[in-house]
This record gives structure tokens, C-alpha cells and sequence, in this order.
């Protein structure tokens, strides 16, 4: 069987045609910069076909999914009929795209792939929906970015496997239902809050991705290196592993600039030392935080006091827009118990005034953040 990474589409196959469709917030600043951006840049993208886990077994870490998604699958395979649409949601970089193509692998499905950004009209969307040959996988990566009037074909197309084509225009337009092949439907999302309620009950099933632990990512780093020929030792990964921020992409990027540094500075073999003093040079500390994550902190404290503070604010106070806060920068400190969501704003825990070598937020702070977080 030929998996999905060597089917070519109209639409990108599992190509770059898809993938560099970015959400606008891959593309800023802090994506090109920052080497623990968990959002993807052209270097990551060459290299990441290499190292995508090809089936479920293969998938390192969120187990439940693996298991919840193996019976969603099996149970397809057995009735001979395409399973339940799927949607993927959570941060960058934890394995939506990587998920999306081993659903179709393990269906022996072909791949489609495309992305919101992508489907500007009902047009865009109607060419793929009616090139979909039977059983395929389609992937909409960034799907709460669909245009409204392609969303509406979408739902149709989901549940009835139609779609209307409208010929014509004002009061002699006609909708003409045309007939698709069953098709299952893999959405990601990093902002699941945006999908309007009618499309995310079209999905059967529901995948959120959560951050993975050190040692998760440790396999999957010593899995990277042995891909890639890169001599690691095993204190090393724990290293990278332990500032990859929880996120597998980053993982393995930060593995590759060890690796850079080992070759260049060192013996070529990468141990903690190689690693502490590489992750060192590109300013990623022990936890993984990076100069955004770091600067979103500090204004956190010290120029809001702690919080509670709106979004949008504290974006400005960083110069970054409102959306990289929200996706890229703030699920990680929240996950590290260090800011703490609540109805007025954002507030810092305080674990987050100790990191930065503060003795405390003022008693209405912390009570914030032990009362919402
Ligand atoms: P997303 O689509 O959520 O942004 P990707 O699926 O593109 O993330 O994953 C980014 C990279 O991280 C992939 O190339 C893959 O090598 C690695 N990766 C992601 N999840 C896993 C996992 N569970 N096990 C091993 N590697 C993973």
C-alpha cells in the first residue's frame, strides 16, 4: 500500500502546496525567529516528512486519542464504510497534520489536503469535494478559517455527501445537487472556540491534543535522532526534551540545532553538556520558555502588576498580535501553572512572579489566580 505521503493531489497532496497555506500568524515574526516557535517554518517543513510517525503504533504519547482514534478506525475498517469525521484541535506543533496522515494510512485511504485559508469561496471548496474519489481523507488544517459561504456547502457535504451548485445569478440562479464520494473529513484547529457550533457537531469524533510530557518527547527525540543520524546521548534528549516546551516540533528542531552545535563546537556527539550550552546560545532556558513567552511574562508583572489584564493589551505591550498570544505563547504558560485565564483577564500565578525572581503577587492576584486558574 502506498501511504499517504506519496500521493500527489491537485491540491497539494501531502505537499507543501498544503502546508505552506499558514494561518497568518505562522508567518509573523515570532514564527521565523524564534526557535522554539512551535509553528512551523520551511526548514521544519523539508525535515518533518521525514520524521512524521507513519501509523498509530508508531505515535509517541497521547494515548487516549491513540486508543479512542484505533477503535473509530477499526471499527470503519470492519463495516467497510468511512469513519466519522474527525477534528483535531490544540496548539501548534502536537501532531494535528501528523494524526490527520495516519488516519488515511491506516484507512489505506488517499490523502487530500488543503486548508481554510485556502477555501476562499464555495468554488474552491466545490473542486475538491467533487475530485474526492471514494473513502479519501480530506485534511482542512486551520478549518475555523473557511469562508463563511463554503462552511454552508460543507455541512451539506458532510452529512448528506451533496453538494448544491448554484448556476447562474439573482433570481434565475439555480442550485444544482451534485452527488459526491463518501469521504471522512479531518479538520485541525488551533482555535476550536471559533468553529461555529454547526460544524463541530458534524464531527463524530473529537480529538484535543494536549501538551506531552518530558519523557514523551524524549522518545520522540531519540526516535528523531536515530532518523537522522544524529549522534545523542540519552542525557542529552532528556535535555532537549525537558526545554522543548512540551511541543514535538519543537523537539525536533531544537535537536537539529544541537546537532549543528555539536558538529561544529564539539565532538559531534550530543550529551548534556553540548545540549545545555547550544540551548544556551539560543536563549531557551531550562523549561523551554523562549524571549516571547519570557516578555509576555514580564509585562505581565511588571507592568500590569500581575493582572488581571485583556489580551489584546498585553499583546501590544510585546508587539505581537493578539492571535500569536493567544495560540502560540499562552497554552504553554498556562499548561506551566504560570498564568491563569479568568473572566476579567489574564492574571500571573504566582509561580510566575518566582520565576522572575519576585518575592509575590499582592494578595488580589494570587487570589485571582487560585480562584479561576
Ligand atoms: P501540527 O499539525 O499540530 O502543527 P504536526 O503534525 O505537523 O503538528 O507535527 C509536527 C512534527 O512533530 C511532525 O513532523 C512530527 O515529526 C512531530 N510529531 C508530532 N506529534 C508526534 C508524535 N505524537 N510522535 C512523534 N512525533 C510527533
Amino acid at each position: 500500500m502506498t501511504g499517504p505521503e506519496g500521493q500527489g493531489t491537485p491540491s497539494g497532496g501531502h505537499g507543501l502546496a498544503g502546508q505552506d497555506a499558514e494561518p497568518p500568524q505562522a508567518s509573523g515574526p515570532a514564527g521565523a525567529e524564534r526557535v522554539v516557535s512551535s509553528v512551523a517554518d520551511a526548514d521544519d517543513r523539508a525535515i518533518e516528512g521525514a520524521l512524521r510517525p507513519k501509523r498509530l503504533s508508531e505515535l509517541v504519547g497521547q494515548v487516549r486519542v491513540r486508543e479512542q482514534l484505533s477503535l473509530v478506525l477499526e471499527g470503519a475498517l470492519r463495516r467497510g464504510r468511512p469513519p466519522d469525521h474527525v477534528l483535531i484541535s490544540g496548539p501548534p506543533g502536537l501532531g494535528k497534520t501528523t494524526i490527520a496522515m495516519i488516519i488515511a494510512a491506516e484507512l489505506g485511504a488517499p490523502l487530500r489536503i488543503t486548508s481554510g485559508p485556502a477555501i476562499e469561496r464555495s468554488g474552491d471548496l466545490a473542486a475538491v469535494l467533487s475530485t474526492l474519489s471514494e473513502g479519501e481523507v480530506l485534511f482542512i488544517d486551520e478549518i475555523h478559517r473557511v469562508a463563511r459561504p463554503a462552511e454552508e456547502m460543507l455541512y451539506l457535504a458532510m452529512e448528506d455527501f451533496r453538494v448544491d451548485v448554484v448556476i447562474g445569478k439573482g433570481p434565475g440562479a439555480t442550485a444544482i445537487p451534485l452527488e459526491i464520494a463518501s469521504f471522512t473529513l479531518v479538520g485541525a484547529t488551533t482555535r476550536a472556540g471559533l468553529l461555529p457550533a454547526p460544524l463541530r457537531d458534524r464531527f463524530g469524533f473529537t480529538a484535543h491534543l494536549d501538551f506531552y510530557e518530558p519523557e514523551e518527547l524524549g522518545i520522540i527525540v531519540r526516535r528523531s535522532a536515530g532518523l537522522l543520524g544524529v549522534a545523542l546521548r540519552d542525557d542529552g534528549a532528556d535535555e532537549i526534551a525537558g526545554r522543548s516546551r512540551g511541543t514535538p516540533r519543537i523537539a525536533n528542531r531544537l535537536l537539529r540545532r544541537v546537532r549543528d552545535y555539536a558538529e561544529v563546537r564539539a565532538d559531534g556527539v550530543v550529551t548534556r553538556d553540548v545540549a545545555c550550552a547550544a540551548l544556551d546560545l539560543y536563549e531557551v532556558d531550562d523549561t523551554g520558555l523562549d524571549r516571547l513567552d519570557r516578555a509576555v511574562l514580564s509585562a505581565l508583572v511588571h507592568r500590569f502588576s500581575g493582572g488581571p489584564v485583556g489580551l489584546s493589551t498585553l499583546a501590544v505591550a510585546v508587539g505581537e498580535e493578539a492571535e500569536t498570544v493567544e495560540v502560540v505563547v499562552e497554552p504553554f504558560l498556562v499548561r506551566a501553572g504560570l498564568m491563569a485565564r479568568t473572566p476579567r483577564g489574564r492574571v500571573a500565578t504566582p509561580a510566575a512572579w518566582e520565576r522572575l525572581g519576585l518575592v509575590g503577587p499582592p494578595a488580589a492576584a494570587a487570589d485571582h489566580a487560585t480562584l479561576f486558574g
